[in-house]
Formats: structure tokens, C-alpha cells, sequence
């Protein structure tokens, strides 16, 4: 059993994952960290002796949490310390846990363009800058001016924008830092009209995602030149059912980049439908698709 420092906030031993993810699937965390706030955090970090794996979580809308769970300690920065916003001026200042959607609301509510795309993004600020995401012409890097975070071993780093090298879906900052806050600068509007183009990406993506299914949004990255989906719907994956795949996972019928989890299926069934679809899209079309979507933990 791992030795875990004294913490103020939530420490799990043993905590299954599969609650906190949107595909619902996968095994438990050895421990499961939950900070009272950014010191508690830094505290754990210097403690935890270093040869201890540490995975951060999100709200888990772009991962798959393997079924022989996660080794070490899985930090998740939920609730009232992680999800503070404030704006000032064109400025607006978000915790790591923050959900995208609730920043979009807050910019809007303070007159400030440039952030609606975050409505259409159902994840966290943490995943946000991770992934550099984004959707309808938008991302993370058109808006961040800076993020803050804390290393493997609890000391703060300070990055600007150009420190993260974001290139489509991807950082090339650490992947040990966790991140704490980020700042992002929009411009002046009207609360209303910004409000107004929250509402058309909200119905938008209603009609064109699987937002109420276990899913991890998009599966695939769009190789250069090419929509994913329409290599996976070519292919002939769209809305295959499970029974044809001898998997219990699909690709959606409204969305062919997006998997879905229909019941009962595992993390081995879904990242075993993403592998064969790979393997099949590159046999059929030379293509090489290349996952979007994390893959953590051990296979069960
Ligand atoms: C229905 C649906 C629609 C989606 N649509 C879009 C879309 O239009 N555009 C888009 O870009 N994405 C989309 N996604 C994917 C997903 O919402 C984004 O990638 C989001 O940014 C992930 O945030 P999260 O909090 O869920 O992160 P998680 O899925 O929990 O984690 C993703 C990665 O971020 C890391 N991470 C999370 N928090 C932190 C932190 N504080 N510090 C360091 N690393 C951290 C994790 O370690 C992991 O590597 C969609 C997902 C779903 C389910």
C-alpha cells in the first residue's frame, strides 16, 4: 500500500473511476485525491514520495480509464476552490476545475467575446489547457494569455501563452504540471449578443453530438486533409452495433468520430473498437488516425 501524506481535502484509497468519467467504464484508483485548495495540494506533492505515479482528472469527457484502473494517486480539482470566475475588464480569470461551459456563461454575463466557443466544450479549464480545445473555428489558444500550475514535485510554474507551443489538440507543456488557473482575454460586446451565439453552438451541438450518451467526444484527431468521420463512416463504422463487432461499444450514428458506451460495455471493449477501427481505416484508405481521446491506467 502506497504511503500517503496528511492532506485537509478528500484522500480514497481504492476508488473506482468509471463515476467520474463519461464513458463510465474502467477500474479503480489506488488513491483518489481530491485537494481542500492549491496549498493542500502543493503540500501533498512535496511529501508523496517522487517514484509515486500522479494522473490528473478533469470531468473526464475526453478519457478512457483502463479496467485495471490507475496506479498511484489520480488528483481531481472539484468543487468551490478549482471552479472560482472572475473577470476584470476584457480579462477573465478561471480555476483548473471550471467547467468551459460556466466560463463561456460568466463572459457573457460580463460583456466579453471571444469565449463562447467554451459552451460547446463540456470539460474543465485543467482539460481545456491540456487539449488546447476548442470547436467551430475556435480554441484555447486564441483566447489564453497565461496559466498557472504546480509541478510533480509541488513548486509553481508560470506559463504565457507561447510557453505552451499548442499545436491542433495538443500542448507541448510537461504533462506532469498540473494546472491551477488560467487567463484569457477576450473583447468588449454586448452581454446579449454574446449570449445569443452561446445559445447557437448550445443548439447546435444538440442536434450534431451525442451530448446525453457515454461517450468521449471526438475519438480521432483530423489527420491533415481529412474529417475523421467521414474516414470512420466510410469505413463502414458508423452505428455498427455491438453485436456485429463482437464489441460492446459503437461508433454514434449522429456523430461517426464519437464512440459511444451503450450499456455495459468495458474500456477494453471501447479502446478494442477504437484500435479496429484504426487498423481498418488505415487498410482502407492509408490514412493513420491518431487518438484524440487519453487512454490511462492498466489494462485489466
Ligand atoms: C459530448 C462531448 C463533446 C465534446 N466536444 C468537444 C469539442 O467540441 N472540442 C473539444 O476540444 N473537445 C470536445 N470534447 C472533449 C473534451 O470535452 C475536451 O477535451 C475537454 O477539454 C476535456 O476536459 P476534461 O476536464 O473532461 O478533461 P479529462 O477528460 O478529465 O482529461 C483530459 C486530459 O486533460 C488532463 N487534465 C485535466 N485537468 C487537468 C489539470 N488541471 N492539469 C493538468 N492536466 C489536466 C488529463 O490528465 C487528461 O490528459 C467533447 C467531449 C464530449 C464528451
Amino acid at each position: 500500500m502506497i504511503a500517503l501524506p496528511e492532506v485537509r481535502g478528500k484522500l480514497l484509497r481504492n476508488e473506482p473511476l468509471a463515476p467520474y468519467t463519461w464513458f463510465r467504464v474502467g477500474g479503480a484508483a489506488d488513491a483518489l485525491f481530491i485537494p481542500a485548495d492549491a496549498e493542500d495540494l502543493a503540500d501533498f506533492l512535496k511529501a508523496l514520495d517522487p517514484a509515486v505515479p500522479v494522473t490528473v482528472l478533469g470531468v473526464g469527457s475526453n478519457v478512457i480509464v483502463r479496467d485495471g484502473g490507475v496506479e498511484g494517486v489520480v488528483i481531481r480539482l472539484a468543487g468551490r476552490p478549482w471552479a472560482h470566475i472572475t473577470t476584470d475588464g476584457d480579462t477573465v480569470t478561471a480555476g483548473a476545475g471550471a467547467l468551459d461551459s460556466m466560463v463561456a456563461k460568466a463572459s457573457a454575463k460580463a460583456g466579453i467575446a471571444g469565449l463562447e466557443f467554451y459552451a460547446g466544450i463540456p470539460g474543465t479549464i485543467g482539460g481545456a489547457l491540456t487539449m488546447n480545445a476548442g470547436c467551430y473555428g475556435s480554441e484555447t489558444k486564441d483566447v489564453l494569455v497565461s496559466a498557472w500550475g504546480l509541478t510533480r514535485a509541488g513548486e509553481r510554474v508560470d506559463y504565457d501563452l507561447a510557453d505552451f507551443g499548442y499545436t491542433y489538440r495538443h500542448s507541448q507543456a510537461p504533462a506532469d504540471i498540473i494546472w491551477i488557473e488560467a487567463t484569457y482575454r477576450g473583447a468588449a460586446d454586448e452581454p446579449e449578443a454574446v449570449a445569443a451565439r452561446i445559445s447557437e453552438i448550445t443548439s447546435r451541438r444538440e442536434t450534431t453530438q451525442p451530448i446525453r450518451e457515454k461517450t468521449g467526444g471526438s475519438t480521432f484527431k483530423n489527420p491533415e486533409g481529412y474529417s475523421s468521420w467521414k474516414l470512420v463512416d466510410e469505413a463502414g463504422w458508423r452505428g455498427k452495433l455491438h453485436a456485429e463487432t463482437g464489441e460492446g461499444a459503437k461508433f454514434s450514428e449522429l456523430h461517426s468520430n464519437f464512440m459511444i458506451n451503450p450499456g455495459e460495455a468495458t474500456a477494453a471493449d471501447i479502446e478494442g473498437l477504437g484500435e479496429a477501427v484504426r487498423a481498418d481505416v488505415l487498410a482502407k484508405t492509408g490514412v493513420q488516425l491518431e487518438w484524440e481521446i487519453k487512454r490511462i491506467g492498466r489494462a485489466g
